[in-house]
């Protein structure tokens, strides 16, 4: 690849001039490895982009990708079916917690998050409350590009040269160095007292103008922060005092992350919508799915007039290639025991805990949080810089040959849930000097 052949692809979240100055190519990937242009071995500690969940080319699942190009390669899902996505929503359904029965599809965890908004407005709508148009979201949540998600999102490079475009306010984030820093799984303190915040943004707009909350429930791309305790239930428990939908968006946790199918399931707390993506065909194909109560379906769809019911849908909504991804993904995750494997108390990640947690005192290192198979290492700001050091982290994690993700001061780690002991080790030995390279 020369400068030429790098000029016409602008990439993505990507700092184009830097990139193209000094490439970083992937080639190939296997299991828990990325092979770069240069034939080196990169330890994937990020799932890619907290996706590969079961490791890369799975070979059950490029196997079923393969043979539905060959047998059906695409059906248009307005006004027509193909058995594989009723089967596939049948599943999901049975994995998922509560009466989230109604499975809807999109390509992208944006698109989930859209479809998902759009869906508490419609549903309010038909009950007749056309005065709730608003939502709820988090500082420092992430939920996905488009307009909806970045006006409910809290990541102010994510919005700030593209307007606000939904009436929408912020809790506040849940992180606190002060309470909770060097957390192990959630952090003890502050959760309910977050969490009242919501009653008095109530107070501020009024329950008739507020349509639904969207959060994470394990913050991801804003710094990985999981819920502190008793947050989230009390969370559902105000929106259900006052008629507001709570939407999770599990595109980060859902399937197996926390060691349940959703961390939903693992906190113990429901949702009217969930938005899910990424795991769901552990990176393989594009696709998004949305998981709405039957109370929500039957609000909209069954009490609905004659005609179409739900404005709203994609060309590529439940692809047969991505359904059969996701098919033979979840057939993996149940295989090899993954959901098992992700759980906090498990071997893999008590043993991925105490590494982490073994870099507290290395200079520079603040905090360090996890829950299961999601962890972050934040780092004290450098003078003249704050934000960068998670990137110049992740360089020299890179260049010993392991990917992680920078988040401002932070670095993320989503390993695959098949990682094993040995390559703990090789994430601890690589951060560790890349600490000492940085902060010594
Ligand atoms: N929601 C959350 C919580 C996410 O983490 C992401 C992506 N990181 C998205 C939505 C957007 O997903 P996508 O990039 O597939 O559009």
């Amino acid at each position: 690849m020369t400068a030429t052949n790098l000029a016409a692809h602008w990439m993505p979240f990507t700092a184009n001039k830097g990139f193209k100055e000094k490439p970083r190519m992937l080639s190939a990937a296997k299991g828990m490895y990325w092979t770069t242009d240069d034939q080196r071995q990169v330890l994937d500690m990020t799932a890619g982009l907290w996706c590969c969940n079961a490791g890369h080319a799975h070979p059950h699942i490029a196997d079923a990708i393969a043979h539905q190009a060959k047998t059906l390669d695409y059906a248009p899902s307005f006004g027509f079916g193909h058995a594989l996505s009723f089967e596939l929503s049948e599943r999901l359904a049975n994995l998922a917690p509560g009466n989230l029965n109604k499975v809807f599809y999109t390509n992208s965890g944006s698109e989930s998050v859209e479809t998902a908004l759009k869906m508490a407005l419609a549903y309010h709508y038909a009950k007749g409350n056309t005065g709730k148009q608003m939502f709820i979201g988090r500082e420092k949540g992430y939920h996905g590009v488009n307009f909806g998600g970045i006006s409910v999102g809290g990541l102010t490079n994510n919005h700030k040269a593209f307007g606000q475009w939904l009436p929408t306010d912020r809790l506040s984030h849940t992180q606190d160095l002060t309470l909770n820093a060097f957390s192990r799984g959630l952090p003890l303190h502050g959760g309910i007292e977050k969490a009242n915040e919501l009653e008095k943004l109530i107070q501020r707009h009024d329950a008739s103008r507020i349509a639904a909350v969207i959060i994470e429930p394990i913050t991801g791309a804003g710094g990985v922060l999981p819920p502190p305790v008793g947050y989230l239930k009390r969370i559902r428990e105000i929106c259900d005092q006052h008629d507001i939908l709570l939407i999770f968006d599990e595109v980060i946790t859902g399937f197996g992350r926390t060691g349940n199918v959703f961390a939903s399931q693992t906190f113990d707390v429901i949702p009217d919508i969930m938005t899910t993506a990424k795991g769901l065909t552990n990176g393989a194909a594009p696709m998004g799915a949305v998981l709405a109560g039957d109370h929500i379906y039957d609000v909209i769809v069954e009490q609905g007039g004659p005609g179409v019911e739900f404005f709203h849908g994609y060309t590529y909504s439940a692809h047969p290639l991505a359904c059969a991804a996701a098919m033979a993904t979840l057939d993996v995750y149940e295989q090899e025991n993954l959901y098992q494997r992700g759980a906090a108390e498990g071997e893999i990640a008590q043993y991925f805990e105490r590494g982490l947690h073994s870099l507290k005192g290395l200079p520079g290192v603040i905090d360090i949080r996890n829950y299961s198979f999601i962890a972050a290492v934040e780092f004290e700001p450098l003078v003249g810089k704050p934000g960068a050091t998670g990137s110049l982290i992740q360089t020299s994690a890179w260049e010993q040959g392991m990917m992680l993700r920078s988040l401002g001061d932070a670095i993320a780690m989503s390993p695959p849930l098949i990682m094993e002991k040995e390559h703990v080790d090789q994430t601890i030995g690589i951060l560790e000097r890349s600490i000492k390279q940085h902060f010594a």
